[in-house]
């Protein structure tokens, strides 16, 4: 069994070393817990699970927390793919609610898997969810000041469970002023992808990442025959010819976690049980 997460990157500029230390401190606490889930839950639950505890905590750019578009209004992304049976579904620009990876778990079942805003607001409310702002006093300050201080923390969840099946789950507030309608990465297959034997979640700037197709092309690479690492190596060389910002952290079905940035530093922690690793 094996679990990897990411919260993004930090800002270089703009982040204190007492958020970085609470970063990591946050994404220890929410590893050791979703591995604990692991024990007695799939990949799949698992990676639903992890990902709610990283959209709940307000550090991160995703649910809670979440940035702020031009227009002054929060619209949220996530999106869950399951290894085993290649089913992916998903939210793009949803708005107030607690959990999008939560909507994207109820969509798995349905015929029409990926909804975008209005409809994805009406389809989470008729399933029960209640309306939420998401939200917060640290998000409003940074958007009157027009301070883009933490625009690529979006966080990310892959996992292995004890069936050898993989999962992954991908969930981001985007990048922060952005043109109301643009859609992140985030819930498309170049940002969370996963099939029997790989899965990957990726963070950073969107058209980077849609550009590079970086989780697609990294998992396609695994099937191929490429080990985990030169599947990351070869896709990341591409990225830079197109001088892309991004990282990602999978895991292959053989147990292997990978993980790579462009540029330093993505926020991760990786747990196989034994020992835990994090970023730098
Ligand atoms: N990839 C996200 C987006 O462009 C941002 C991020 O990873 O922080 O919407």
């Amino acid at each position: 069994m094996k679990i990897i997460i990411h919260g993004g990157f930090f800002s270089e500029s703009s982040q204190s070393d007492e958020t970085k230390q609470k970063k990591q401190n946050a994404l220890k606490e929410i590893i050791d817990k979703g591995f604990e889930f692991l024990q007695t839950h799939t990949a799949l639950e698992t990676v639903v699970y992890t990902t709610c505890l990283l959209e709940d905590c307000p550090l991160f750019n995703a649910g809670i927390g979440s940035q702020i578009q031009a227009d002054g209004k929060i619209r949220m992304s996530a999106a869950i793919m399951n290894g085993s049976d290649c089913r992916f579904s998903g939210v793009i620009n949803i708005e107030k609610v607690q959990n999008p990876v939560l909507v994207a778990e109820k969509l798995l079942k349905e015929e029409d898997r990926v909804l975008s805003g209005q409809g994805a607001k009406q389809y989470a409310n008729a399933q029960g969810f209640e309306s939420f702002s998401t939200e917060t006093e640290e998000r409003k300050k940074e958007y009157s000041m027009k301070l883009k201080s933490s625009k690529t923390s979006t966080v990310g969840c892959v996992v292995l469970d004890r069936k050898g099946k993989l999962a992954v789950a991908t969930s981001t507030g985007g990048k922060g002023f952005e043109i109301p309608g643009r859609v992140s990465d985030s819930a498309t297959i170049a940002g969370n992808f996963a099939n029997k034997h790989c899965a990957i979640s990726c963070t950073g700037v969107g058209e980077d990442i849609i550009n590079g197709a970086l989780a697609c092309k990294i998992v396609t690479r695994v099937t191929d025959g490429q080990t985990i690492e030169s599947a990351f190596d070869k896709t990341f060389e591409e990225l830079k010819e197109i001088d892309g910002f991004a990282g990602a952290i999978g895991i292959d079905v053989k147990g292997n976690m990978y993980w790579k940035e462009s540029h330093p530093k993505i926020v991760f922690a990786a747990y196989d049980g034994e020992e835990m690793t994090f970023f730098d």
